[in-house]
């Protein structure tokens, strides 16, 4: 596996080779990013994974600074997957060139996080273009866990007609059912242990929870998962996958969206 930490480098490396699978991500490398990566393999053998923990897509400082970074363990886990290329890129890297493209933000961007995190999709657009202009690949790879965020790439990429596919790729979790998430390092016992009855009882209940959209069935839901021992829910919504908007009557092909906190972690999961 070959590192880059300069884009210039990198770019003479990349010059000739297409096919290009390429795979962002901020780091703390689990099995959510391995999986990535093993369906990365079926398609190409130019992989190219980045790690980049973006400043633009937090709301504040602090949040930037204690996410979580693991860069040793990271280049271990990754070398033995035999991809090709790591790229670390520096800010001036990403941010010192005029893109081609503008950054597309549609208006579901308003939504789920985008309520409570109001300039983290324009940060997230706005570094995923410049990695496509950097290294322009023909596939990149992103999972559902973070589905807002994938819709939101693939409206950017089809809006401005740029030739890379999207390849969705499905929430790897842990025995207890919690979506693997670098963030989940921070939580302690007890709080993976009420991570996973959010998701069992989510689980269980999802034709209910979908179907039942009144007032008071919401209130009942959020005081149930507060029961738990949940610190606070920041949205808990059912939204069709296709139409972006409330669940059909039937709740097919639609996903309960969640974002909530445990302590100061804020953990976002659909299902
Ligand atoms: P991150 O490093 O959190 O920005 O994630 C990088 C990529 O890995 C994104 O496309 C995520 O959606 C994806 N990802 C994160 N967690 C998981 C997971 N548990 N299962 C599958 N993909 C994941």
């Amino acid at each position: 596996m070959k590192i880059f930490k300069n884009k210039i480098e990198l770019l003479n490396e990349l010059s000739g080779l297409n096919n290009i699978a390429f795979i962002p991500t901020m780091g703390s490398i689990h099995d959510g990013h391995l999986s990535l990566i093993k369906k990365a393999k079926k398609k190409s053998v130019n992989i190219i994974v980045s790690i980049y923990v973006n400043p633009k897509q937090f709301n504040t400082t602090k949040n930037f600074q204690e996410y979580p970074r693991n860069i040793k363990k990271d280049i271990t886990l990754l070398k033995k997957t035999k991809i090709k290329y790591l790229y670390l890129p520096k800010y001036k890297d990403i941010y010192s060139f005029k893109t081609k493209l503008p950054i597309y933000l549609d208006h579901f961007s308003k939504k789920l996080c985008g309520k409570f995190r109001p300039k983290h999709f324009y940060g997230v657009i706005n570094v995923v273009n410049r990695f496509i202009e950097i290294i322009k690949p023909k596939l990149i790879f992103l999972g559902f866990k973070d589905f807002q965020q994938l819709s939101l790439i693939n409206l950017h990429i089809n809006k401005n007609r740029i030739l890379t596919k999207v390849i969705g790729c499905s929430t790897i979790r842990d025995k207890n059912g919690i979506a693997l998430s670098s963030r989940n390092k921070k939580l302690n016992k007890k709080q993976l242990h009420i991570a996973s009855k959010v998701f069992k009882y989510l689980k269980i209940n999802k034709k209910d929870i979908l179907l039942k959209n009144k007032r008071k069935d919401k209130l009942d839901l959020k005081k149930k998962l507060l029961s738990f021992g949940v610190t606070k829910i920041q949205y808990l919504e059912g939204l069709n996958l296709k139409t972006l908007k409330k669940p059909l009557m039937s709740g097919k092909k639609s996903n309960i969206f969640i974002a909530y906190y445990l302590g100061r972690i804020r953990l976002i999961d659909n299902l």
